[in-house]
Parts: C-alpha cells; structure tokens; sequence
C-alpha cells in the first residue's frame, strides 16, 4: 500500500506524532483526495484529549480541501483532477434518516477501524470521522465530497466542510428561520461566527451574539450580529431582553459546548421559542431544565447535528454566496500552519482567540 505522512494520536491527551501511515487505494464507490488543507476544529481536539472516548491510534483531521487523485469502481460524477471539499458526513444513502432526506443522521455504521489506514507494520489505525484528514492524502466515500470551482483558494473551501455547513447550515435548515424572527447565537467561536452569518443570509430581523471574550464579540459585528452581549455579565439575557424590545429570542442558537451555556439558553428564549443545540459538550455532561415553563409557553429544543445539511445541494448554495460576496470565508481564517507544526497549531486553538487554523500541504 501506498505510504503518506500522517498526524498520529497514540495516546489521548498527547502530541500528535508526525509519521508514515499506510493508506489502500479508493475501493467501490470511494475516491482518493490529495489535500491542499485542512482546518482545525474544536472536534478534533476534544477526540484528541478523549473527550468522546473512541479507538486508538487514530488519525484525525475532518474540514479539508483538495483535488481527487485516485478513483475507485462506480463512482458517478467525479473525476481525477477535480477540486473537492471532503466532509465527514458518510451516508448510505439507503437507511431511513438518508432516504428521508437527513443523510447528516444516516443510520449505516461505518467502520472506520477497518478503513483505508494502517501503520506501516499493518496494525489498525483509526479513520476518525470517516476522514483521517490531518493526512496528505484521505480515501473517503464519494458522497462524502461536493465538487467546487477550481478558483477558489483550498484553505477558504476547507472551512465549508464544517463550520460553515454546522453553523450556517443550524440557522437555515434546522433553526428553519424566517426572515424577520429574532435571534440569538450564544459563542462567537468557529461556528458561532457561522451561525450569526446564516442567520443574516436568512434575513434576521435583530442578531444577538453572546460571547465571554469582548474580542470575539467586536468580530461577531462583522460578521452581522446587530446586538451584542458579553456572557460575564450577571443574568446577561436580560441585555439581551432589552436588545430584542423587551422579550426573548424566537430562536437562540447554541453554537459552545459548555454546559452553563445549555443552561442559561432557555433564559433567552421568548414565548413560543425553539432552543437549537449545536455546540458538543463531553460525554456525560448533563444540563437541567424546568420542563414546565417550556410547556407552558410553547418552547422546543432541537438537536443539530452538522448543520442539518445535505452537503450536494447546500455546498454549492453556499459557494455561490462566498463568491458573491454574501457569505465570509476568509476572515474566518487565523492562521497557516505546515503539518509539521499541527501540535502548535492545535495549542493555538485551545487558547480560543484563533477563527480557524488551517494546515497547508506541500504539493
Ligand atoms: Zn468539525
Ligand atoms: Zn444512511
């Protein structure tokens, strides 16, 4: 089997170890992706510290970006050469949640111990989210990647792959905002950002972005939030109440995994609200909730996972809205960092005033 370069986790909470990795040839309906880049996302750190469990080694690495190198049988639609973001969204295309429409929630296990990569002795080595992208190259499923116009700069497209579809994808598809609802997105992180811009595409009537760093906050206005509330604040919804003429929000997006910000979402939410979770607290975490003020007044809670996106037809949308310059891509971008310095990056990114770092290949 071909040998590439790879970021290995041996051991959670442990530097990754830059190394050769095996990777076999795309097999029935797989394609191989070269990367140009590949974004840093806060999922990849909490598997990397075993927040969410999971087997060991691992390869990591799921917002990327690159040119197809290798296609394997029955794969419609692609061609080497093409440009393509890979996500980690593997779906059957056959089971309930994929034939009714949510591939994001497909129901078909992947087995990605048993994937493309090996160590060079031949030992399992973990596919992590069915990408395996902290890697010069990945062999992941055809449905797994959405063709996009050559043009656009790879470390600008690698961030669409998941912060943009989770946040964007939140407001529009699973928030199913309506122009002139007002909102509220707790976090102006990576995906926070994304939601406050989905929510503005989606024509917004007020946008409060909450966040405990006045630093994020300042960028949040650029990216459309109207209002903004600085979570250190006590009881901070109710700047929020006054920022919203004096009620809570039609829709708050939880974009952070913190669990006192689950907490504190109800409170911002008006009568008749919907509460979308999106941030990803560990395993285990519990928030409470008085059930009765949410039946009393009509209130709902909606799990997204991905954005609720059906990457063929909203990855292009979105495309078209970069290109036009209605959606921001390039500002989310911190930094630029080789593979070799992935371990820096990532401490980069857990000091939490980075956008996206992204890794750039060497071609
Ligand atoms: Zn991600
Ligand atoms: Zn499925």
């Amino acid at each position: 089997m071909p040998i590439i370069k790879a970021a290995v986790c041996h051991e959670f909470g442990s530097p990754l170890v830059i190394e050769d990795v095996q990777l076999a040839a795309p097999r029935d309906g797989e394609v191989e992706v070269t990367l140009d880049a590949v974004a840093i996302c806060h999922s990849d750190i909490s598997y990397a510290e075993g927040a969410w469990g999971g087997f060991l080694p691992a390869v990591y690495g799921h917002e990327a970006a690159g040119v197809i190198s290798a296609v394997g049988d029955n794969v419609q639609g692609f061609a080497e050469g093409d440009s393509v973001v890979v996500t980690l969204i593997r779906s059957c295309g056959s089971c309930p949640s994929c034939a009714g429409g949510v591939p994001t929630l497909c129901e078909t296990p992947y087995d990605a111990i048993n994937g493309p990569l090996k160590t060079t002795d031949g030992a399992p080595l973990m596919q992590a989210m069915a990408c395996g992208a902290f890697a010069e190259r990945v062999v992941v499923d055809q449905r797994q990647i959405v063709k996009i116009p050559n043009e656009i700069a790879k470390d600008v497209a690698a961030l669409i792959s998941c912060g943009v579809i989770t946040g964007v994808g939140a407001a529009v598809n699973a928030a199913k905002l309506r122009a002139g609802e007002d909102v509220v997105v707790i976090g102006a992180g990576g995906v926070g950002l994304n939601a406050i811009q989905g929510a503005r595409i989606a024509g917004a009537r007020r946008i409060v972005a909450v966040d405990l760093s006045e630093e994020k906050l300042e960028i949040a206005k650029e990216f459309g939030a109207t209002h903004t509330v600085l979570g250190r604040l006590d009881a901070p919804w109710k700047a929020s109440y006054k920022a919203l003429g004096g009620r809570g929000a039609d829709v708050v997006l939880v974009t952070v995994g913190a669990i006192p910000a689950y907490e504190q979402a109800t409170r911002y939410l008006g009568v008749g609200g919907r509460m979308v979770m999106i941030g990803m607290p560990h395993s285990g975490a519990k928030a409470s909730y008085e059930p009765v003020i949410m039946a009393a007044i009509g209130q709902g809670m909606i799990g997204s996972k991905m954005g609720d996106v059906v990457i063929q037809r909203d990855i292009p949308w979105m495309v078209d809205l970069y290109q036009q310059g209605r959606l921001k891509l390039d500002e989310l971008i911190s930094g630029r960092w080789s593979l070799e310095d992935i371990n820096a990056a990532i401490a980069d990114t857990k000091t939490g005033s980075a956008r996206r770092n992204v890794i750039l290949f060497d071609r």
